[in-house]
This record gives structure tokens, sequence and C-alpha cells, in this order.
């Protein structure tokens, strides 16, 4: 098994960071990648500002989930849960006891492997594991690598080391990201979903008005809170959205921004779900009670309107876009129909649900609900009343999916 063991400070994580972490896992080959953010840094002290070790941990562990290898990225706690300075040396004697026979790489930048033989203890380092050294600017070319690695060696011959090539540089460190952050900059150095955590939680004196964000710092705040592999999804939704309001005449900004929030409480507990809806008043059915995955609109909803401050038409579209109700408004129709055939869906008989969506909103609406109402009953799961109440008041008013 080979491991990678990336640490840093992560004070936040940027893409420099992660286009290491992608480049190493390739290049080696690696089955696990461990992104270890230190508790305290042995060779600098935290700055003023640093937030609380939780939050570089919720940054270091969107930083593992946008990699999209569950199971090979992960963040390992070990330095963080350590008292006193983080040394490698102790990282690594810890790791080898948790995995005996792995052959152990260190990844680290040229910063560092330009200072490792300053390193605590360097020899029982290279005793587990090799150096897997990366370039941070245009000027970290191969020259010097070749020269800082002879000099290594001179001084630790028993240096195990391979330079890896960064397909994409990213000249940025967290010092300098964390200026830009203060004078409300810099999150085209970020993962969305990590720049959407520093906005919503306020760190590093980013100040953000939550109410008055443009659809970027929307977009990594939505981000930030699902899973990576549900981004592409909650694109694709705010893409057809919009292009179905251009075509039905709705209001193509409101759309773009319920598209962006929609799924955004998808990953909260049932608990967190009824919390919110109790803290906003809304009132819950059995139904909802009992199967909390059809909370996640209303909270979405509840977290546009209250924390983002989204008028009562994204409020309104976003509440009602898992189960749909009778007599929807435009806006509700569209994203009900958005978020059911946006690119990325492949379920049988998405594409005659896409034609209908560009020929009659209501036909496409009334094939999503009763394509719902089907799935119910194949898996023998009630349906909402709402989605019968959606059916009901579209065939009343003459609407078919025949022909
Ligand atoms: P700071 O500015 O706070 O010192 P940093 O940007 O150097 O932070 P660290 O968390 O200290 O980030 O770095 C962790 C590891 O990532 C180190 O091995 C470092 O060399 C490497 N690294 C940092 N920035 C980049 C980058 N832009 N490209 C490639 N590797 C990087």
């Amino acid at each position: 098994m080979k491991i990678g063991i990336f640490g840093g400070t992560f004070n936040p994580p940027h893409l420099g960071h992660l286009a290491a972490a992608r480049a190493a896992i390739e290049a080696l080959e690696l089955d696990k990648l461990l992104i270890v953010p230190a508790a305290v840094p042995p060779h600098k002290e935290l700055p003023q500002g640093t937030p609380a070790p939780e939050h570089r941990l919720t940054m270091a562990e969107k930083m593992a989930d946008a990699l999209l290898m569950p199971g090979t990225a992960e963040v390992s706690t070990i330095e963080l849960e350590r008292p006193g300075k983080s040394y490698t040396a102790d990282t690594l004697a810890a790791l080898r006891e948790q995995y005996p026979d792995a052959q152990m790489w260190l990844l680290m930048g040229t910063d560092m492997f330009a200072t490792f033989y300053q390193w605590h203890d360097p020899s029982s380092i290279l005793a587990q594991a090799g150096i897997c050294a990366f370039g941070r600017s245009e000027r970290d070319d191969k020259a010097l690598f070749a020269t800082l690695a002879e000099e290594l060696e001179e001084t630790l011959p028993e240096a195990k080391i391979t330079v890896i090539p960064l397909p994409e540089l990213v000249e940025i460190s967290s010092t300098e990201l964390r200026e830009l952050l203060a004078k409300g900059e810099g999150g085209d150095y970020l993962l969305p979903a990590i720049y959407g955590y520093i906005l919503m939680n306020g760190l590093y004196s980013t100040h953000a008005d939550l109410k008055r964000l443009d659809i970027p710092e929307l977009r990594a705040c939505s981000y930030s809170m699902v899973m990576q592999k549900r981004v592409r999804h909650i694109r694709g939704t705010e893409e057809e959205a919009v292009r179905l309001a251009r075509r039905w005449g709705a209001d193509e900004e409101m759309a773009r921004r319920a598209g962006i929030l929609h799924d955004c409480t998808k990953y909260l507990t049932g608990v967190e779900h009824i919390a919110i809806c109790e803290r906003y008043g809304v009132p819950l059915d059995q139904l909802e009670r009992e199967a909390p995955k059809l909370l996640h609109s209303k909270t979405g909803a509840c977290m546009a309107r209250y924390i983002f401050g989204e008028p009562d038409e994204v409020y309104e579209a976003i509440f009602w876009h898992t189960t749909a109700k009778a007599d929807m408004t435009t806006l509700e129709k569209i994203l009900y129909v958005a978020d059911y055939m946006e690119p990325n869906r492949t379920f049988e008989g998405v594409e005659r649900l896409r034609e209908l969506a560009y020929q009659d909103l209501d036909r496409a609406l009334l094939l999503g609900v009763e394509t719902t109402v089907q799935e119910m009953k194949d898996r023998n799961l009630p349906v909402h009343k709402n989605t019968l109440q959606a059916q009901a008041w579209l065939r009343d008013h003459g609407v078919t999916t025949e022909g």
C-alpha cells in the first residue's frame, strides 16, 4: 500500500494545495492520501486571527472531498489531537504503527524541501518515508530541484527523493491569500466550497454581507454546504433553470439564484431539518416528519430567505421543488422541471421530458410529477399529498402527457 502524507497548516487550504495533492496521487499512484493539518507547526507561528482548529479541519475535509476519491483522500486529525508542536517524525512513527507495511511518501513544496535538513529529527523521518517534492512557482525548475536534492543527499544520504511536475502551478501562499481575503479578494484561489465556508463563517476578516452576495459568492456558499459530488447537479440545475426562464419569460436572475440554492441543505440530518423548520415556523406534516428527505426543499427555502435574503419568489420556488403543488407559478415550475431534467440526469424518459420542457412547461411538469408518483408506487413509498394535488390540478386544467 502506498500512502501519501500531505502536512501543512492549511490556513486556509488553497488551489495550490489541491493541485499538488492531485498530481501526487497520480504520479505516485497512491492508494491513500492523508491530509494532515498541523496543530502547532514547528517552523512557524500560527498568525493572529487563525480560525479555530475545527474550522481548519473542516476546510481540510472540503479539500479532501474535492478530490472526489472517498476512501483514498482523507484528513487525518493525528496532529490536531496531539498536544505540543506537530513534529512530522512523531506523526510518521504513529502512522507506521497504524500502517506497518505501507510505503509512505511525504509530500512537500519547494519551501519545505529546501529547509528539510533543518526539520526535527530528519533521519527518523527518512527511515519511515520517501520525499515527494514539487514546485510552487515558475522559478522552481528542474535545475533548482537537482541542486536542492544534491544538497540534501550530501547531508542525509539515506533520503529517497522523487520530484514530480505539477501540471497546473498555482502561485499563491496561504499568507498572501489571507491578506487578499481581508481586502474582500482572493476567492479565485480557493475551491468555491472553501471560499463559501470562509464567507459564511466570517473567517480571515471577510465580513461578507450574506444577504448581498454576488453570483460566484452565492455559488460558493451553496457548495460549502454540500458534498462535492452534488455540485455538478446544482450547477446543471442552475443553468437549466436560466435557459427555461429565458424560454418562458421568467426572471433569469431569480431562476439562477433558486437553482444555486435549491439543494443547499441536502446533507443536513433529520434533526437539523426539523430544527430549522421549527426555528422559522414552517409547519410539517406527519409524512415529512417520518421522511425528512422531503424536508430539504423547505429548509433550503429557509436558508434562501433568512440567511441569503432572497425574495419570496425564490423562497417559494425552492420550497416546492421536491413535492410540487397545485397551481404553481412559472418560476416554481421552472425549478421543478430544471431539477428533474438538467444535463446530468440520465434516467429513462429524460429525453422526452427535455423536449417537452421547451414546448409546453405544464406538460413537462405533469410528466415530472407522474414520474415521481410512479416511482413512489414502484418503491412502495407513500406519495406526498402536494404531489397528488399537483397532478390533479394539472389534469383538471386539461394538461396531459399523452401524444
Ligand atoms: P503559509 O503562507 O501560511 O506559510 P502555505 O501556502 O505555504 O502557507 P502550508 O499549509 O504551509 O501552505 O503548506 C503545506 C504544503 O503545501 C507545503 O509542503 C507547501 O510547500 C505546499 N504548498 C503550499 N502552497 C503551494 C502551492 N501554491 N503550490 C504547491 N504547493 C504548495
